[in-house]
């Protein structure tokens, strides 16, 4: 049986007026919509409870398993507005079939992907007003599940919370697609042989961010991870995948294992296939990029995720040395090429071949 999230409309949503303020200029991830998704689960009744109400903090038991365990996971992904106002999502079911996977890994409940459809539908239904229609904007959906059972032991929690909310974005990039500056990290690691790498769980990132800020302290916005093992293979960044181009037409991206499994990555791997590019998952070595990129065997460096779609990887830092690949950021390039293949898809502006766009 699949829940079905009944709607309790807000009584006192955002004026019109405030709402278009904010869709002027929504930034990133920082106001939020009138309405969240909700269901419980517990461990007798399985999943129930499924609801649509106001945007409102949550009562927490400060013992809340969560809190001190950090059984948690998440997920983003975007609503897009086209150009005859219908609302759309992206490979929502890729989101529900990782967010299962990362369930698993957490030992939390799995969502079953009806329902976790469901759930994002519904938010959105109730909260269209709120999707833009600028230029590359969207309305970003975080749908997440955490333990809610108040306990000490360490186990898995036999009361655990699932919610939607969602968050107007403007572009990732304002003033345009600029090459990210990448310091590369070799005092920390981010995941390591069977540990939570490719699940999307809060403890992640919440480990990603001293590394963060010392990128920062070298100048850098993004920080790149090797593998825990040997310090040899390039792994991704905190919140995206990386590709290589090279000079002889092939598309390279460190394989599946310990690293987030992209909807971007799959939809990129893709795209490229088409676009006639040999596409090759394996080990990159991250002297290979180092190398690379200096006698120009590498052409181009790109992340991708949901939140930037595509972006140029400028300057790669290391301790004692730098390097950029030769072809950053030229309109033609390959990475430019299939950011507008991807975000024209996204936005409705060219056909759909793939079925990836969902019609809310
Ligand atoms: N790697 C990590 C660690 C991430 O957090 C993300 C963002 N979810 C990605 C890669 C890109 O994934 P996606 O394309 O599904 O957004």
């Amino acid at each position: 049986m699949s829940l079905r999230f009944t709607l309790q409309p807000n009584p006192a949503p955002t004026s019109a007026e405030r709402r278009a303020e904010i869709l002027t200029d929504p930034k990133f991830g920082q106001y939020f919509t009138d309405h969240m998704a909700r269901a419980v689960w517990t461990a007798d009744r399985g999943w129930n409870d499924a609801v649509v109400v106001p945007f409102a903090p949550i009562p927490m038991h400060p013992g809340a398993a969560v809190l001190h365990y950090a059984q948690e996971i998440f997920e983003g992904m975007k609503a897009y507005r086209h150009a005859d106002g219908s609302v759309w999502t992206f490979r929502p079911e890729a989101n529900g079939e990782r967010f299962a996977r990362s369930a698993r890994r957490l030992a939390l409940p799995e969502l079953p992907l009806p329902a976790f459809l469901e759930s994002v539908t519904a938010l959105v239904r109730a909260d269209e007003v709120w999707v833009p229609t600028g230029e590359e904007q969207s309305l970003y959906l975080r749908p997440f599940m955490f333990a809610s059972e108040a306990f000490f032991g360490v186990r898995p929690a036999a009361e655990v919370t699932y919610m939607v909310i969602a968050s107007p974005v403007g572009p990732y990039f304002s003033g345009g697609v600029k090459p990210v500056s990448i310091w590369l990290s070799r005092e920390y690691t981010r995941a390591g042989r069977g540990g939570t790498g490719a699940a999307k769980c809060g403890g992640n990132y919440a480990a990603s961010l001293a590394p963060m800020l010392e990128a920062g302290e070298h100048g850098c916005d993004q920080v790149c991870f090797l593998d825990g093992t040997e310090g040899r293979y390039v792994e991704e960044l905190g919140g995206m995948n990386l590709f290589f181009v090279t000079d002889d037409g092939r598309l390279v991206t460190p394989e599946l294992g310990t690293i987030l499994e992209g909807v971007t990555r799959a939809s990129i791997l893709a795209l490229a296939k088409e676009m006639g590019l040999d596409v090759e998952e394996r080990a990159v070595e991250i002297t290979e990029w180092q190398e690379g990129a200096r006698t120009g065997a590498i052409r181009e460096v790109f992340a991708c995720g949901t939140g930037a779609a595509v972006t140029p990887v400028g300057r790669l830092v290391w301790t004692d040395g730098e390097v950029v690949a030769p072809d950053t950021g030229a309109e033609d390039s390959v990475t430019m090429r299939l950011r507008r293949r991807l975000v024209d898809i996204q936005f409705g502006r060219a056909e759909d071949p793939h079925g990836w766009m969902r019609r809310l």
